[in-house]
């Protein structure tokens, strides 16, 4: 059967058409050449598969997956794989895009990608979510590989999925490779410090933007949406740093509290509550579309795309939006907020920390050496620093948004990549 693209989502950007419209403007103000502008602009690889799963009924699901390689042009392609009931491929290719110009931010050495599976993993069994994960891998054995490909976690997946990811593709091999993955466990060649890497990375550029606007973090308050692996470690590292974070929520609703949330004890409260904030008792629950227009300083957008819209985006009273998700803010809502005069760290600067150190994973795993945590948290911290002033430093230069300014930084990394390699 011939794949069919999803309908538009009514009043829904299209994830791939918002990026390539920030990147289309940075292409622009950097003058581009057409020929690399042409290269860039489409992923090098789209690969759609269908895998038979037996579920525990004994009958046969066919679950459809997507891996997309947007370039490869800085190295093998890094991105994650995402479980959910609505991941569609455009969804996939601006992630992959994504992947690309934040890995170039920061300066690491690898192209970018992402895949996805339509399922729902929560409705899942975990023996399910096992054999749809070796079916998923089996059938993409020739696109993976250490120095190819590399899967990392994302929204719906984790360590036990990497590591099912890693196994299945060593069998195959017939030899153990660690680096085929990151984000796997601590002792299958995990990294310490990864699972809270891309939550310390907010924190590490929330407070680098701070200081570029002259707020102290101690006087200033936060919101912050999705309270998953990014969002509880951002939140719980920010209010380490002084700052009072007023309101959290996830998918189960919004949660404020005027003196501030026990980040700790929400936290502890989730991990005994299937991972949800249902029911928590240390705040008031609000109606979750107040959160992000909520009275507060800092921003922080950590659960998934297109929240930020020109629906909500005129009623936004934070100073600062520090991008955990990708793709929170829509490309519509990009003007409305340079209007307000509210500063973005954007997705493909704020939450790099996760490749970061994903890429730290890697090179242990090439080496065959475990880094202590400290050295993780160091290197991590130095390099969102330096990123970060990369970033500002373009912003200032060409006058443009922080958002567009890392388009720049990246694309022009890419580019100036691309003329020495060169196409065929
Ligand atoms: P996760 O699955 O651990 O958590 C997602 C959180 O968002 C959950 O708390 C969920 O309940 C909540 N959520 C979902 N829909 C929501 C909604 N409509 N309103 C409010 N909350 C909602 O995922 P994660 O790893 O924390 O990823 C979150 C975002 O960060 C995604 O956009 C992901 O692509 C991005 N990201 C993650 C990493 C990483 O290392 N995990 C790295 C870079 C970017």
């Amino acid at each position: 059967m011939l794949y069919k693209e999803p309908a538009p989502i009514k009043d829904r950007e299209n994830p791939f058409e918002s990026m390539m419209s920030r990147f289309n403007i940075a292409a622009e103000v950097l003058g581009l050449d057409e020929e690399t502008y042409n290269v860039l602009k489409s992923p090098a690889r789209q690969v759609i598969v269908n895998v038979p799963v037996t579920m525990d009924d004994g009958k046969v699901r066919v679950f459809e997956g997507y891996r997309v390689v947007h370039s490869t042009i800085l190295g093998p392609s890094k991105g994650g794989i995402r479980y959910a009931p609505d991941v569609f491929l455009d969804e996939v290719k601006a992630l992959a895009a994504w992947m690309t110009w934040k890995c170039a931010v920061v300066d690491i050495p690898y192209g970018g990608a992402k895949g996805g599976i339509i399922c729902d993993p929560y409705s899942m069994s975990a023996g399910e979510i096992e054999r749809l994960t070796r079916a998923y891998t089996s059938s993409l054995v020739d696109i993976f590989g250490p120095d190819r490909d590399i899967p990392a976690p994302d929204m719906g997946t984790g360590p036990r999925e990497m590591a099912w990811l890693m196994d299945e593709y060593s069998k195959t091999k017939g030899s153990t490779e660690h680096g085929v993955v990151t984000g796997k466990p601590l002792v299958l060649g995990g990294s310490l410090g990864r699972v809270e890497a891309t939550g310390r990375g907010v924190m590490v550029s929330a407070m680098a933007a701070m200081d570029k606007l002259g707020m102290d973090p101690t006087k200033s308050t936060a919101a912050v949406q999705g309270f998953g692996n990014v969002g509880s470690w951002a939140a719980k590292l920010m209010a380490e740093r002084g700052v009072k974070i007023l309101g959290v929520s996830d998918v189960s609703g919004a949660y404020w509290n005027d003196n501030g949330i026990d980040i700790e004890e929400a936290i502890e409260y989730k991990n005994n509550n299937n991972g949800r904030l249902e029911g928590y008792k240390g705040a008031e629950q609000i109606d979750p579309d107040d959160l992000l227009t909520s009275k507060v300083d800092v921003l922080v957008p950590a659960a998934v795309e297109d929240v930020i819209t020109i629906h909500n985006v005129e009623k936004i009273q934070a100073r600062l939006i520090v991008e955990g998700a990708n793709g929170p803010t829509s490309y519509k809502a990009d003007k409305i907020i340079n209007e307000k005069g509210i500063m973005v760290v954007p997705d493909i600067l704020a939450n790099s920390g996760g490749v970061t150190v994903s890429y730290f994973e890697w090179v242990q795993n090439r080496m065959g050496f475990k880094w202590t945590l400290d050295r993780v948290n160091e290197r991590a911290e130095r390099i969102m620093n330096e990123s970060f002033e990369r970033v500002y430093a373009a912003s200032q230069k060409y006058n443009v948004p922080m958002r567009i300014a890392a388009y720049i930084v990246a694309i022009d990394k890419v580019a100036m990549t691309y003329k020495y390699r060169g196409g065929f």
